[in-house]
């Protein structure tokens, strides 16, 4: 008995010594990261959604479980270690007394089944993790799988670990049925099958397995709690603690103002020497940043989604998490160094690690390959995703910002479309004055605000720059102009006032002319009095509702399908002519996923007579981008299957009479991608690309065919 007192306790110092030191390890070097003060201030003006978001996304499993069978079977493994926690304090009292039990509970019938039923639960969890291993084996499957470029060595590590924890447990409580010391008379029927097994082998040989099993089953808890500090594991301990200081309801939406040592950084008062621009190095990440690397269980779901891994560029959401947390690692000794003498004594690798530009002109230079960093749409699937609430978009937007601002290193092409932006307000370079002229082609008046927005005007129609100027984007324009003037919804226009949001600049990474044109178009949205307004593009919806409170323009703003749906609703707009074609329906990132507005263009589609929608694969939430977020509408696309053909593929598998969406730069994109198939042969040529809008008016109003 002695001994095993001292077998026990002695592994279980030495376990919490050495996972101690390597948290505290951890610690330090989140704690070498940047502050992020408006993580906390967060949590002290909603308190209670600290306690919800553990209930719901922790407890709860809500993100996991959106994929059924993984996600049952980590609920599984999850909740049955919470139960199992149980049989740990049992352990550990049944190293000083064989009779121990848990006062008051611990011999209830209820409690012995419920701690074998979840002991069966995470077997039944674990051979699950590892068929779905098997199945989607990335030597096999490569980029397919999702597991590509995880370490899946140490995850079969420890789904061995979790067996060898259930296994000897089981065997040393059947055991203990044997030798009478099993605290349970009743309702622990995983243990009594043990038990009967090893009856057989007589009271002594289970008292000598009941020691053995004892001591066998602390000593892979112990040894899993070390392994998990040291490897990919870690989330078990910190993904609760990032859950809990993430965005919420989530990272996407909005982009974050640049800070520099945890405050909103003013471009007119930075100061180049002092000041962090982006992420340039990766003590640049705050601590929340930190936290995010180290939270990644590597389980790929991010990079399942991506569009741009998914069409062969080098992106993985999770592959740019994992190398910049090995790099974290590899320069941590350099972090955590007292001082500059601390520093000189470190070994080479360690100092020319520490020299590596987070983003280099190759992979073999920096952490990040400039290509992985550019690919990225900003569609938001892998936040979407993924199950530990990391947020890759601020992340990569972090980098971007670095690179525009401090190292003018960004993909030659898109340079003139900032420039245009700087000049003329717009990324192609249009004058003005051609902001006005789709309304010269409407047979009723549009009032252009040239001071106030006039007497018993309800809405701002805030036109974008797509709108306004591309031509296919024009008729969405028109089309809801009619609309609104048919329902009788008195609005008004900006017309050459009207600048860009700032969001291409924004997602490029130029916070400098993001803020210059989002200050602006504050300054004009004030000044006229807008306080309702509509937006059809879901890029300028995003940045005008949820950017511009950043710096103090506070509006109430719809998308136009929001409205358009409202307006049915309420018989304002009655569509009546049929239109008896096969629609699918593409989701704009923006409008979807980021801004969570998946009904209303649906409705609209369900109320025109004779529309069939037919939904893609991948569709409302799991919606594949057409390729254009993120800036990337301004950049070449010159790696691997194009985005907005693959979407296209889909949709055509649909066999559709006509797309629809509700996004300017979806249409464009989807557009060009039809116009491409229709030239191979591949799409027919009646096939078409529009706007919900221009479906309703067709409905609404027959003698314009052409929307
Ligand atoms: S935002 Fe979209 S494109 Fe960018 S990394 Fe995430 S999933 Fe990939
Ligand atoms: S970033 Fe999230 S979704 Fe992607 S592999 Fe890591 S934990 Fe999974």
């Amino acid at each position: 008995m002695a001994l095993r007192i001292i077998i026990g306790l002695l592994l279980t110092v030495v376990a919490a010594a050495i996972a101690g030191r390597r948290l505290w390890y951890l610690y330090r070097l989140a704690r070498s990261g940047q502050p992020a003060p408006e993580r906390i201030e967060a949590l002290k003006t909603h308190p209670g959604r600290g306690a919800e978001t553990q209930l719901t996304e922790v407890i709860g499993q809500r993100k996991l479980l959106k994929w059924s069978v993984p996600g049952i079977a980590h609920a599984l493994t999850f909740w049955g270690f919470i139960v199992l926690l149980l049989t740990i304090i049992e352990a550990y009292g049944d190293l000083f007394s064989k009779h121990f039990a848990i006062p008051l509970i611990g011999t209830w019938a209820w409690v012995g089944f419920a701690e074998d039923l979840f002991a069966v639960g995470v077997l039944a969890g674990i051979g699950t993790f590892a068929i779905i291993r098997l199945r989607t084996d990335p030597r096999r499957e490569g980029r397919r799988s999702r597991f590509s470029g995880s370490h899946t060595g140490a995850a079969w590590l420890v789904l061995l670990g979790i067996f060898g924890v259930i296994a000897t447990l089981l065997i040393y409580r059947g055991a203990q049925i044997n030798t009478g010391d099993f605290p349970y008379p009743h309702g622990a029927f995983a243990s009594q099958l043990v038990g009967h097994w090893l009856h057989p082998l007589g009271r002594s040989a289970n008292s000598g397995i009941e020691t053995a099993f004892i001591l066998a089953q602390l000593a892979v808890i112990l040894g899993f709690g070390i392994f998990v500090t040291y490897s990919k594991h870690l989330h078990i301990a910190i993904a609760p603690v990032n859950v809990l200081f993430s965005r919420r309801p989530n990272g996407l939406g909005p982009l974050q103002p640049m800070r520099s040592n945890g405050k909103v950084l003013d471009f007119e008062e930075a100061d180049p020497d002092t000041d962090v621009f982006g992420l340039g190095k990766i003590e640049d990440l705050s601590w929340k940043g930190m936290l995010d690397l180290g939270t990644c269980t590597e389980c790929g779901r991010c990079q399942s989604q991506c569009p741009a891994w998914a069409t062969g560029k080098p992106l993985s959401p999770k592959m740019l998490i994992l190398d910049l947390r090995d790099h974290a690692f590899a320069k941590a000794p350099y972090l955590l160094a007292a001082d500059g003498a601390a520093r000189d004594k470190l070994p080479d690798s360690v100092k020319s690690e520490a020299e590596r530009p987070l983003v280099g002109d190759s992979a073999a230079t920096g952490v990040i390959d400039p290509d992985v960093l550019w690919s990225c749409t900003n569609c938001g699937a892998c936040v979407e995703e993924c199950p530990v609430d990391i947020e890759h978009i601020d992340h990569i937007t972090g980098m971007r910002r670095y690179q525009v601002l401090v190292e003018s290193a960004f993909p030659a092409e898109a340079a003139t479309m900032l420039k245009n932006l700087e000049n003329k307000g717009n990324p192609w370079g249009m004058g003005e004055a051609k902001r006005a002229e789709w309304i010269t082609e409407l047979d009723f008046e549009v009032p252009v605000i040239q001071d106030k927005i006039p007497a018993n005007t309800e809405y701002l129609f805030w036109v974008g720059c797509a709108g306004a100027l591309e031509d296919r984007a024009k008729k969405t324009t028109k089309a809801i102009a009619e609309l609104l003037h048919t329902a009788g919804v008195s609005f008004a226009v900006l017309g050459p006032a009207e600048a860009c949001t700032g969001d291409p600049a924004r997602r490029m990474g130029n916070e400098f002319v993001y803020s210059m044109l989002a200050q602006q178009n504050i300054e004009t949205l004030n000044e006229a009095g807008a306080r309702k307004i509509i937006a059809s593009c879901p890029h300028c919806f995003n940045t005008i509702a949820r950017e511009y409170p950043q710096l103090g323009g506070d509006y109430e703003v719809i998308h136009h399908t929001q409205l358009l749906a409202r307006l049915v609703e309420e018989g304002k707009l009655k569509p009546v002519n049929p239109i008896e074609e096969k629609i699918t329906y593409h989701d704009p990132c923006f409008l979807g996923r980021h801004n969570r507005v998946f009904t209303p263009p649906r409705e609209i589609m369900e109320q025109v007579p004779g529309v069939k929608a037919q939904e893609m694969h991948r569709c409302k939430e799991r919606g594949f981008c057409c390729g254009a977020g993120g800036a990337r509408m301004w950049m070449e696309e010159r790696i691997g299957k194009r985005i907005n053909t693959e979407r296209i593929d889909e949709a055509l598998g649909t066999d559709p009479d006509t797309i629809s969406t509700g996004c300017p730069f979806c249409l464009v994109m989807l557009g060009d991608a039809v116009s491409a198939k229709k030239g191979s042969g591949e799409a027919k040529e009646s096939l078409e690309v529009v706007d919900v809008a221009q479906l309703l008016v067709r409905s609404v109003r027959p003698a314009n065919p052409e929307g």
